[in-house]
């Protein structure tokens, strides 16, 4: 019989996720310890904003910080920006010690340095390649990642670039390669990781199981809807498939019904993870950032996401009359919208979880300095997402 500690989370988002996220730090430390977890990872897309925070609060609270990465990966950069559907994967990197956090660090770093691009959608993004995988291995370990990570999709799509690309990784990572499963309740994903599984049986890959967490409880599945269609000043159709991606506990990850085995090696990860000598630093020196603040946004779609925030928690007219106002007569409607107080007044004096906002000109501190081990985390301007106590939303607001 699996006990509650025979399990650990390896694939979280938090909010320092390129807005992928309304799971916080200090939050989710008090969640796993109250799952009886003994430990998390944190594995944010190509951001590593909120290392120290994890560790910190981690260690207080005798929970193992584990520090990931969900990377963006195509198989060989240059192809990657000489070809214009820009088709992507994802693949995870996970610190085991010291010299691996310096060398996440530094393929964080290298990402943002040399394939940083624009979405489609207007996006910053940025990728790794093979190569840089390779690279950078020493004190790390790979996991396969979601449904959309480059060895299951590619092994689906039946790809013949799998080969060359599961040989460097396994012959890199060698015992620190472990292929990833899940169950988020979508057909696709079912399909490919049941693939992936009989793929890893025959070559003898060790399997873990994971969740790719975005949120703590379902109900929160459309906040964090909200959050990821106007992230970047951008207003998409983008959403998830399912309202599955919540951090479970063990009894529910263990309820998927996957082999014993396969949760147990998630532990496996959790006693190879070496504690990290992370040098604190007051008012830590700000390396590099990246202002994510430009924008072809309108007024009018503006007025509408501005309008959805403030229906959907129910803002009285009086409050919001002059704010969309002021936003009306302004000359420039983005910098407006972005210097205005309104929604940190509205948080304060509603008392409304605090999230990293979407639209308020996201500053992003992506790039670390590899030497300094620790990147700065940003004070970030809040807006509010969800109703302190209102824990269950059924709804749209209508427009
Ligand atoms: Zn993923
Ligand atoms: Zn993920």
């Amino acid at each position: 019989m699996l006990k509650r500690s025979d399990f650990i989370h390896l694939h979280t988002h938090s909010d320092g996720s390129l807005n992928d996220s309304i799971i916080t730090i200090p939050e989710l430390i008090q969640r796993v310890k109250n799952m009886g977890q003994k430990g998390i990872a944190i594995t944010d897309h190509n951001s590593m904003i909120n290392i120290p925070l994890l560790v910190e609060e981690a260690e207080q609270h005798n929970i193992k910080p584990i520090i990931g990465d969900e990377f963006y990966i195509v198989p060989d950069r240059e192809k990657f920006f000489s070809n214009k559907d820009r088709q992507r994967y994802h693949i995870i990197v996970v610190a085991k010690n010291n010299e691996g956090l310096k060398n996440l660090i530094r393929l964080n770093n290298d990402s943002w340095k040399t394939n940083y691009f624009k979405s489609r959608a207007g996006l910053n993004m940025s990728v790794i390649d093979i190569k840089q995988l390779v690279k950078y291995h020493k004190g790390n370990i790979v996991t396969s990642a979601c449904y959309y990570g480059i060895i299951p999709k590619l092994l689906y799509d039946n790809k013949k670039e799998l080969t060359m690309i599961y040989d460097a990784i396994k012959q890199t990572y060698k015992d620190d390669f472990y292929l990833e499963v899940a169950d988020h309740g979508v057909e696709e994903e079912t399909k490919v990781f049941k693939k992936l599984i009989e793929f890893g049986k025959k070559n003898n890959d060790k399997i873990i199981v994971t969740q790719d967490a975005h949120y703590f409880h379902r109900d929160q599945a459309l906040p964090h809807e909200v959050l990821i269609s106007t992230r970047f000043n951008y207003h998409s159709k983008f959403k998830y498939d399912t309202y599955e991606y919540y951090l479970k506990t063990s009894q529910e990850m263990y309820a998927l019904g996957f082999a014993e085995k396969y949760y147990k090696n998630t532990m496996e990860i959790y006693e190879k993870i070496e504690k990290y000598n992370l040098i604190k630093r007051k008012n830590s020196e700000k390396v590099s950032i990246s202002v994510i603040n430009e924008s072809k946004i309108t007024f009018l779609e503006l007025r509408k996401i501005a309008k959805k925030i403030i229906m959907y928690y129910n803002i009285p007219k009086t409050e919001w009359r002059e704010f969309i106002k002021g936003m009306k007569s302004a000359k420039n409607k983005i910098k407006f919208f972005q210097n205005s107080s309104f929604f940190e007044e509205i948080n304060e004096k509603y008392n409304l979880y605090k999230i990293i906002p979407a639209l308020l000109g996201v500053k992003n501190n992506i790039v670390a300095d590899e030497n300094r081990v620790i990147p700065q985390s940003l004070e970030n301007i809040n807006f509010p997402i969800m109703r302190k106590g209102n824990s269950f939303i059924t709804q749209w607001p209508s427009l």
